[in-house]
C-alpha cells in the first residue's frame, strides 16, 4: 500500500516536473527537481543581493530613483538560465518559474534585502499578450515569492494599456515613446504612499520597460522603488 502510494506521488511530481535535466538533457534521479545535481552546482549566480552597486543597479543609474536592484543569475546565450526561462515562458512549465522563485526567494532571504518592503508588483503584460501566452511569467515568480518572504502581492497596481510587442512596424522613437506611455496606474495612489514596493521581472535587458514601469509608479508621494528580476542579460 505504502509503495502504491509512494508510485502515485512519484507519478504526480513526474507530470508537473520534467524527467530530464532542463541543462544537459540527461537523466533526473528521483529526488533531483528540473536540473541535475551538476546543472544545479554550476548556475550562474550574480550574488548582487550582496553587493549594494552591481550591474543590476548600473542599468537603472541615473535613470530612475530606486532603493536596491539585483538579479539572481547571469543570462547567458544558450545557457541553462536561458534553457530554464524558455522552458517556462513558452513551454507552459509554471513549475519551472516558481523553482526559479524559490532560488530567488532563499538567496535574499540570506541577507536584509527585502527587509521593509510592503508589496511585490510583477511587471504587467498587455491583457493580449498574457491572454496569448495564458500567464504572465513575471506574476508567477511574484506570486512564490510573495508567498516565500510574507510580503504582499499587488498585481493589480499597473497596468499595460500599450502593447509593445505588436508594434515591430513602427520606428524605433515611436516604439520608445510607446514604452513610455505603455504603463498606467491602476491603484488609489494614497494607498501606497510611503510604501516600499519590490518590482519584479523575469528577465533585465536594457531595462527601459522596468524603467517605464517604475516611473509610472514613481508619480506616488515618498514611494521607495526596488527591482529584482531572475535574469540578467549579459
Ligand atoms: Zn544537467
Amino acid at each position: 500500500m505504502k509503495q502504491l502510494a509512494i508510485a502515485v506521488w512519484e507519478g504526480l511530481v513526474a507530470l508537473v516536473y520534467p524527467k530530464s535535466c532542463i541543462g544537459c538533457r540527461q537523466n533526473l534521479w528521483s529526488q533531483e527537481r528540473v536540473l541535475c545535481l551538476a546543472c544545479s552546482i554550476d548556475l550562474p549566480y550574480t550574488h548582487y543581493h550582496h553587493i549594494s552597486e552591481n550591474e543590476t543597479t548600473a542599468r537603472f543609474a541615473g535613470r530612475l530613483q530606486f532603493v536596491r536592484a539585483t538579479s539572481l543569475f547571469y543570462l547567458v546565450k544558450d545557457g541553462t538560465v536561458e534553457a530554464l526561462l524558455h522552458q517556462f515562458k513558452y513551454n507552459n512549465n509554471k513549475p519551472i518559474g516558481v523553482w526559479m522563485a524559490v532560488k530567488l526567494a532563499s538567496a535574499l532571504k540570506k541577507t536584509d534585502w527585502a527587509t521593509g518592503i510592503d508589496y511585490i508588483i510583477p511587471i504587467p503584460l498587455h491583457h493580449k499578450k498574457q491572454s496569448k501566452r495564458g500567464f504572465n511569467q513575471s506574476e508567477i515568480i511574484a506570486q512564490e515569492l510573495s508567498s516565500q518572504l510574507s510580503i504582499a502581492l499587488l498585481n493589480t497596481a499597473v497596468k499595460r494599456v500599450i502593447n509593445t510587442d505588436s508594434q515591430t512596424t513602427k520606428s524605433r522613437m515611436q516604439r520608445s515613446e510607446n514604452l513610455r506611455n505603455a504603463f498606467q496606474l491602476n491603484i488609489d495612489s494614497g494607498k501606497l504612499v510611503g510604501k516600499h514596493v519590490l518590482l519584479l521581472d523575469d528577465v533585465l535587458t536594457t531595462g527601459a520597460t522596468i524603467e517605464a514601469c517604475a516611473l509610472v509608479l514613481a508619480q506616488i508621494p515618498d514611494l521607495k522603488i526596488s527591482i529584482a528580476t531572475i535574469g540578467i542579460a549579459t
